[in-house]
Order: structure tokens, then C-alpha cells, then sequence
């Protein structure tokens, strides 16, 4: 049997980073507590993370990368690994540790004849898809361009092209990693089977991916983009009804919220509950404008920005420095009919947060082909992912939102647990059972011990490592 080791806390007290010593050392950008830019560069995506790391250190390369994985180790500071900042726990922060901020490495070698690619792991996803784009060639992510592929590939990856080509990991070919004991390793289907098999769902906890290599689809023109529709309960329930029923070509992201005053609303819409559609079909365009008639049947479309489209468009620009405070929670649905459409609309309406939403993305097709033991993320067969969450400015709201989502999702839920790793704040260890169930777990603890056993990458959804006895 298995059991677990207790390591998440050094048996003695860290020793302080030396930031001369780390510049002499390295080819990245090492930014301390006193530079111009500190505050900026500890700055996560989800605001409500105010930590003060002793450096952030933004690596130029893999041998960088090995250098302040082994200086956590020795020192025993924590160390927060971050790609595209968007960690709904703020994992890429630490608290008096070392950020290793991999931005800065953004290399990407596409071979278009054989459809691959490496790329660094400081891209984001929209970045990428604008490289590959230009060859017609995509990789699925997620609904947002400022994620970065490494947060978002470690968990798994659902987006536009989730029931077209799957989750994201089931396009990693084989990856580069830097491992707890500092060495850079190659790994695929031969060369260490148990960390690639780990490194498609589990996480972060592992080591640092430097890059990933992908397979690359050809998505082209595709027909896509937001249709907005009245968000009453009937018309949520057809919605998706639709889109289960629609082909794997169709991918769909429903936001059901109060409609912001955005200058392409008509105003008497501004303050009503709409369903704000995403909407991809990667396909020829008239079966995709076919696919498509039914959603804008549904009720009279208050805007319909669907259209032919070259697939990165998908990825608008983002605004910069938009960081809200978010009580949320994710779960598995099996079905939203009108009783539980109804619910979503009663607790949206009574909502006194800044932007409240219910974000309902219907799953299926080509992601669950794949078997739950293929990966390490096992949840192939389930049908709807719900993300519910309250979006605001300050922390100190958290007591008036957090029970009104606690309420919200427990009057959702049905049936198993289960929830995708990468939609979990931090909530604690059972929440992360509940994404790695059965096996699951179990498997990567043992590979954890074996890879990472004093638990070094830690501040993650983490997987303590197994010990044999
Ligand atoms: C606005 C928004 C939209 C989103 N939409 C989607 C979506 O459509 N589909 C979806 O699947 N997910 C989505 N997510 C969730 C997203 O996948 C996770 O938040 C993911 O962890 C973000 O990755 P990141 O690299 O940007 O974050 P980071 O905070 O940089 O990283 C998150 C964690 O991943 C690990 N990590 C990151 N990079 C590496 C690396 N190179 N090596 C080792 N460990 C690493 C670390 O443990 C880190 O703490 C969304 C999140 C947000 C905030």
C-alpha cells in the first residue's frame, strides 16, 4: 500500500535567497523587493493575492530553469512556478519565496509538413494560435488568450476545440522537464512513460515543463464568435440541449449574466440576465452556419457577432490590468433542463457582486474517446463542466459572495463528484481528490515519490508523494 508522506513543511527554516549572487548566476531577469517593477511582477491574474516573494526570476532558458529549482531545494525557500499568471489559487505567487516566471520564454518551432510543435512553455494560448494561425494550423486551448499553455496544458485544457479534437493534453506528443533534483529530462510514450502520463492532467507537480511538443490540426476559417440571447430558463435549457445535441465540429462556452452596459448592447438590454455564447465551428462554413441556425432560433438574438473567421480571431486583445477578486466554484453536471436552468437564473438575479456568472460548457465528442486511464485526468465521460462565480473588487467582500456561492453550488450539484483541476481555487485537499478520483490518485502519488519526493513543487493542486510501506 501506498501511504502518504507529511513534506509539505521544511523540517528547518529556509535560508535567505542571495539576489547578487542569483545575477551572477543566471541569463534571466531576477526582480527583488527594492527594483522599479516589483510590484507589477508579482502581480497575478485574480487580484486578492497580495504576496511579497524575495525574487522573481524570469528564465532565459532550460539551464536557468535547473538553477533556481536546485536553489529552492537547497534553500528550502517555496517556490512558485508560473507561466500565464492565471492560477485561480494564485499559485504563481509566493509569500517570502522565489517565482520562477517562465514569460520570457516564448520560443515556438512549428513544422508545418509533419503538423508538430515545440514551444515554450511562456507562451499563452493566444500568442500560439497566432503563430500557428498562420499556417492554418491550431492546437486547442482554452476560452481565454492571456493563459498561459503551461498552467492550462499541465491541468488538461478545455476549449473551442474540446468535442472537435479533445482537451489539449490529448495533443502532447512529449515534453522537456526540469525535475526536482535539477535535471532536464525528455519525455514521451518510451522515454519515461510514468512522468508523461502524469504531466496530462496532474499539474504542476512534477517539475517545471520548459516546453511541450503539440500536434497541430488543421483549423482555418472557421465560422464562430458571440451570439447573445435572453438568458430565461427555457431558453438556457434549449441552449443546451442544443449543444449536446449539435455536431463535434460545434464547441460552445455559455456565460449566463447580467449584461454589462459594452457599447455593441442596446441599452434597454444593459442589467438584464443574457446568456453571452461563445461559439466555434471548425468545419466548412456553411455546415457550420447550419450548425449554428438553431442557437439563434432560440429566442430574438439581442447581438449575433457570429461569422466566418480566421480561428485565431477566437482571441480578442485583453484588457491589461483587469485583476477582479473571484469567489468561485466548478463542478460536472449530467443535464441542465428547465428546473435547474431555473435555479441558475434565480441565484444570478440575486447576486450583489459586481459581475456574477454562470459559465456552462457542454463537453462530449472527440474529448471523450479517450480513456479516463490514458491521462491523469479522468474525467472523460462526464457531459457539462459549471463554473459559478462572483466577480469584485475588493477582498474584504469575500464574506458576502463566498456563501452566496457555497448556496448557489451546492443547490446545482448532481450526482458524482469530480471537478477539472484547473477550475479549482483553493479549496483544499478534498477538492483535489475529487479531480484526481480512484486510481487516479493513487498513480500519481507514486510517481510524485518517485520524481519529487520531498514534495519541492508544492504550491500547486498538490499531489503529496506516495512513500512504498
Ligand atoms: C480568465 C480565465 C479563463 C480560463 N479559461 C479556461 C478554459 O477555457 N479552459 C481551461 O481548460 N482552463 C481555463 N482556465 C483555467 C486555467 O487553465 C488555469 O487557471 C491554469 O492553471 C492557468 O495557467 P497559467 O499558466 O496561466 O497559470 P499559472 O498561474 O502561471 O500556473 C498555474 C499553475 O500551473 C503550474 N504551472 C504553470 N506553468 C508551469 C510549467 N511550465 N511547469 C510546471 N508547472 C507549471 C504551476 O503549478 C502553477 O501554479 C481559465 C482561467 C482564467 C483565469
Amino acid at each position: 500500500m501506498a501511504k502518504h508522506t507529511h513534506s509539505s513543511s521544511p523540517q528547518t527554516s529556509p535560508t535567505a535567497v542571495s539576489v547578487p549572487q542569483l545575477r551572477a548566476t543566471l541569463k534571466g531577469q531576477v526582480i527583488a523587493p527594492q527594483d522599479a517593477g516589483y510590484d507589477e511582477a508579482r502581480t497575478v491574474f485574480y487580484g486578492g493575492f497580495d504576496r511579497h516573494p524575495a525574487a522573481i526570476v524570469r528564465v532565459a532558458d532550460a539551464t536557468d530553469v535547473s538553477h533556481v529549482v536546485t536553489l529552492a531545494r537547497e534553500s528550502r525557500l517555496e517556490l512558485a512556478v508560473r507561466s500565464g499568471g492565471h492560477s485561480l489559487a494564485g499559485h504563481g505567487v509566493s509569500d517570502g519565496g522565489i517565482v520562477l516566471d517562465l514569460s520570457d520564454m516564448k520560443n515556438l518551432e512549428i513544422d508545418v509538413e509533419g503538423r508538430t510543435v515545440w514551444a515554450e512553455t511562456g507562451l499563452t494560448a493566444g500568442e500560439y494560435t497566432a503563430a500557428t494561425g498562420a499556417h492554418g494550423l491550431a492546437t486547442g486551448f482554452g476560452d481565454t488568450g492571456s493563459v498561459g499553455i503551461g498552467g492550462l496544458t499541465l491541468g488538461g485544457g478545455a476549449g473551442y476545440l474540446v468535442r472537435k479534437h479533445g482537451l489539449t493534453i490529448d495533443d502532447v506528443l512529449g515534453a522537456e522537464i526540469v525535475t526536482a533534483d535539477g535535471r532536464l529530462l525528455r519525455v514521451d510514450a518510451e522515454e519515461h512513460p510514468d512522468l508523461f502520463w502524469a504531466i496530462r492532467g496532474g499539474g504542476g507537480n512534477f517539475g517545471v515543463v520548459t516546453r511541450f511538443h503539440y500536434w497541430l490540426h488543421e483549423v482555418d476559417e472557421i465560422v464562430g464568435g458571440m451570439l447573445i440571447l435572453p438568458a430565461t430558463p427555457e431558453v438556457i435549457a434549449s441552449f443546451v440541449a442544443e449543444a449536446e445535441a449539435a455536431p463535434e465540429e460545434l464547441s460552445t462556452i455559455a456565460n449566463v449574466m447580467v449584461a454589462p452596459p459594452l457599447p455593441f448592447l442596446p441599452a434597454e438590454a444593459h442589467g438584464k440576465l443574457v446568456i453571452m455564447a461563445m461559439l466555434v465551428y471548425a468545419g466548412e462554413v456553411d455546415e457550420g452556419e447550419r450548425a449554428i441556425a438553431p442557437f439563434k432560433a432560440l429566442a430574438e438574438p439581442i447581438a449575433d457577432m457570429v461569422k466566418p473567421m480566421r480561428y485565431p480571431e477566437i482571441y480578442p486583445p485583453e484588457e491589461g490590468d483587469y485583476h477582479p477578486v473571484a469567489s468561485g466554484r466548478t463542478m460536472f453536471l449530467d443535464a441542465i433542463d428547465r428546473p435547474v436552468a431555473q435555479t441558475i437564473v434565480e441565484y444570478l438575479q440575486a447576486s450583489r457582486a459586481q459581475m456574477a456568472v454562470a459559465q456552462i460548457r457542454v463537453l462530449g465528442g472527440a474529448m471523450a474517446r479517450v480513456s479516463a486511464e490514458a491521462t491523469a485526468f479522468a474525467h472523460r465521460t462526464r457531459r457539462i463542466i459549471v463554473n459559478v462565480a462572483a466577480l469584485y473588487e475588493r477582498p474584504d467582500e469575500a464574506s458576502v459572495h463566498e456563501p452566496w456561492v457555497t448556496a448557489f453550488a451546492a443547490a446545482l450539484r448532481q450526482g458524482d463528484a469530480g471537478v477539472y483541476v484547473n477550475f479549482v481555487g483553493e479549496e483544499g485537499e478534498g477538492r483535489i481528490r475529487e479531480a484526481y478520483p480512484g486510481s487516479t490518485w493513487d498513480r500519481l502519488a507514486a510517481i510524485k515519490g518517485r520524481y519529487d519526493p520531498t514534495n519541492l513543487f508544492r504550491l500547486n493542486q498538490n499531489v503529496p508523494p506516495a512513500t512504498e510501506g
